[in-house]
């Protein structure tokens, strides 16, 4: 039933308009005549303003052949560097760039998946829901379109992110919630050859205190990084300021919250008593997703995994998602898509899979009517 060449052939022309984050506005242009071509009507948002990018987020929406509430089904729009100037090849059922840039499978397959459903259903005349599509902007700076949308928009009451990793037939239940964490060390500067004595050094304040603290993996559920260092102005000067840019991660929130605590105190403990003085900035960037098998959310997309015949997966990941946010609002699971090597120059996508991504679609939308009926 999918037309695999009128797919593969959206995709590689949606992969190759460049839609690096804080630029997606030629592809907006583009998705927008997609979907009016199909009865759809699109609003664009003001999300992008807050964050200097081109456009804002997309949700498009269309009534249903069936009067159920509405089904929302999300993606974003942008992509990361280097996405200018894409070209898609594909070789022996294996999708990929290329030259030297990324492919955008993440997200795109999802958005071409989602089009060929939407052909196939009208073609085939099938029952579909009212369809809520949520496009958004600047996820892959730190899901910034999908947390300044405007949800009391949604008249959905579940929905569906497509852009996990992984084979088709995973689902994401579980997705840990993140603090972002930057640590500050202030030291006196002094000259580092007259009189180093005067001197409380930044750096040396920073290192110590890091040498403390704990780094890497912390539990099953639980991670802790440092990613950026930067201080000091000059090799002969000692430095006066030092800072460290980290984050946190849990599956739990009070392992979240704990860990953090103890980071923020052993760092300040060690920066005082080394003569300095410390701040801790700590923002929360997202909540974390404990889905189970028996909620509805879950339950619907395990029944359509089942009847595509894909292998059925539950499971946890290290990474947020827009479902992140969408699902503090109404429950909604991430899926994965099949997409491969993400942000990286070897980002592929095997055909068959991008295939199977519309199959499930199809199911999940085929087996919502099936469940709001009987309900
Ligand atoms: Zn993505």
């Amino acid at each position: 039933m999918v037309n695999k060449q009128r797919l593969l052939d959206l995709f590689a022309e949606m992969a190759e308009i460049g839609s690096v984050s804080g630029k997606e506005h030629e592809f907006r242009d583009f998705i927008t005549a997609v979907f009016k071509k199909r009865g759809f009507t699109v609003e664009e948002d003001q999300a992008g303003q807050a964050f200097a990018g081109s456009c804002g987020n997309l949700l498009i929406k269309k009534v249903g052949t069936t009067d159920l509430p509405p089904l929302l089904f999300a993606a974003h729009m942008d992509t990361v560097e280097p996405g200018e100037n894409i070209k898609v090849i594909i070789e022996r059922e294996v999708i990929k760039s290329a030259g030297n840039t990324i492919l955008g499978a993440d997200d795109k397959a999802a958005i071409a998946a989602l089009v060929e459903s939407i052909d196939i259903i009208r073609e085939n005349n099938l029952t579909c829901p009212p369809l809520e599509i949520l496009l958004t902007v600047g996820e892959e700076q730190g899901l910034m379109g999908a947390k300044k949308f405007d949800y009391s928009e949604l008249k959905a009451q579940i929905g569906f992110t497509l852009d996990a990793g992984g084979k088709p037939g995973t689902i994401i239940i579980k997705s840990p919630c993140q603090n972002e964490i930057e640590y500050i060390a202030y030291g006196k500067a002094a000259h580092a050859g007259i009189n180093p004595e005067d001197g409380v050094n930044a750096i040396k304040l920073v290192s110590q205190a890091i040498a403390k603290m704990p780094c890497g993996r912390i539990d099953d559920e639980t991670t802790c990084n440092f990613g950026v260092i930067s201080g000091g102005k000059a090799r002969n000067i000692v430095a006066d300021y030092c800072s460290v840019r980290g984050e946190v991660r849990s599956l739990n929130r009070i392992k979240l919250d704990n860990l953090t605590r103890s980071l923020q105190d052993i760092f300040i403990d060690s920066v005082n008593s080394g003569g300095g003085q410390a701040e801790v900035k700590v923002t929360f960037l997202y909540p974390e997703i404990s889905l189970n098998p028996a909620d509805k959310v879950i339950e619907l997309a395990a029944k359509a995994v089942k009847k595509t015949g894909l292998p059925l997966i539950l499971a946890a990941t290290g990474g947020g998602s827009d479902a992140s946010i969408i699902n503090a609002h109404i429950p909604c699971a991430n899926l994965a898509i099949g997409m491969q090597d993400v942000h990286t120059s070897e980002e592929y996508i095997l055909v068959n899979d991008l295939v199977d991504d519309v199959r499930l679609i199809l199911a999940i939308i085929d087996e919502y009517c099936r469940s709001m009926k009987e309900a």
